[in-house]
């Protein structure tokens, strides 16, 4: 896998990801969790090289479009998870959930009972407008499709927990294709020092106290705190934010590809990517081949490098290159660094 080690200064970051083949293999985005035995993944194309250990962790596979190159690897998902106790959820565009249910039909399962296991996939589609439908395939039922109540991708928001965030942007391909954005909520870093000043210990209490920032509390919300003596104390959040905690922004992984370079997915990658950590954006073409990239509804170099720059991204990585290029790899990348630094 090409594993890129995301900088963030002063802090650990939460997200390691990588493209799990190289920059002219088939997309997927495989994007680990610090510590916490989970993953998700930003498309399936052939996933092989993903150890089972590596699958299981996912929670959460967003796919773009079901073009084969962003899409096969979900046979490989699924031959690792059947037979295991396992929620995964998908996400992909309008008419995605026939393709999934197409997938698992194709297969007999008249063994089922035989398994103690369950393993549920629940599968959003997004449709034009950012309307949403909803079904669960469950093993145990033999994946009959079990249609569920649909509702609205609001500002485009797909999945959100305390601590983070994923958005999807429509862009324009051959037909719709979605662009994600994994955004970390605000870090909160607790310091011991500051707490052994206020006479203070660590404790549970200091979860409560992350978990109020994180939901944006007001000042005057009072925190139950341990005392280093032993003894409870309630101390305002305002407070406690001040003398105990410095916030810092969280990480933000932008994921774009197969998008044409339209005014209008201009607009949707930049907002997308903005202020982005890094940003992995398709760069099929050359150059000198943006006649072509608008053929076949993909990106250039110099478009996606440009793309990256307005975003404000920190970082750009190339990828989705076409094989026509296997040879000039180095000139890609260089394309895309001169436009992302031009000013
Ligand atoms: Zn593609």
């Amino acid at each position: 896998m090409l594993l890129f080690p995301v900088y963030a200064p002063a802090m650990r970051p939460k997200f390691y990801p990588s493209l799990v083949n190289d920059r002219f293999g088939d997309p997927a985005l495989y994007i680990d969790f610090l510590q916490e035995r989970r993953a998700i993944l930003f498309d399936l194309g052939d996933i092989h090289t993903l150890s089972p250990r590596q699958i299981l962790r996912l929670s959460d596979v967003f796919v773009s479009h079901t073009h084969i190159d962003h899409f096969i690897g979900f046979d490989r998902l699924l031959r690792v998870l059947v037979g295991r106790d396992k929620d995964v959820r998908l996400y992909g565009p309008a008419g995605f959930i026939d393709r999934v249910e197409a997938k698992l039909a194709a297969y007999t399962w008249d063994l089922v009972e035989r398994f103690q296991t369950e393993l549920v996939f629940t599968v959003t589609e997004v449709c034009t407008g950012l309307d949403t439908h909803k079904a669960r395939f469950r093993f145990s039922r033999r994946f009959a499709r079990e249609d569920q109540t649909g509702g609205r991708a609001e500002n485009g928001v797909l999945l959100t927990e305390p601590a983070l965030a994923v958005t999807c942007a429509e862009l324009e391909h051959h037909s719709t294709c979605l662009g994600f954005a994994l955004q970390e909520s605000t870090h909160v870093n607790v310091w011991k020092n500051r707490i052994q000043e206020q006479g203070l210990t660590t404790g549970p209490w200091l979860a409560t106290l992350k978990a109020a920032i994180h939901q944006g509390r007001p000042d005057d919300t009072p925190i139950a705190v341990e005392r280093a003596d032993g003894t409870l104390d309630e101390l305002s959040l305002g407070f406690l934010r001040e003398e105990i905690v410095s916030i810092e922004p969280g990480q933000k992984v932008a994921y774009v590809t197969d998008a044409v370079f339209t005014p209008a997915n201009e607009t949707a990658i930049v907002a997308l990517a903005r202020d982005a950590d890094i940003l992995f954006i398709d760069a099929a073409f050359a150059k000198a081949d943006a006649d072509l990239a608008a053929h076949h509804g993909h990106l250039t170099t110099a478009q996606a490098g440009s793309l990256a720059r307005r975003a404000g991204a920190a970082r750009v990585e190339p990828f989705h290159f076409s094989p026509r290029y296997e040879d000039c790899e180095a000139r890609m990348i260089a394309e895309v660094d001169e436009a992302f630094s031009f000013d």
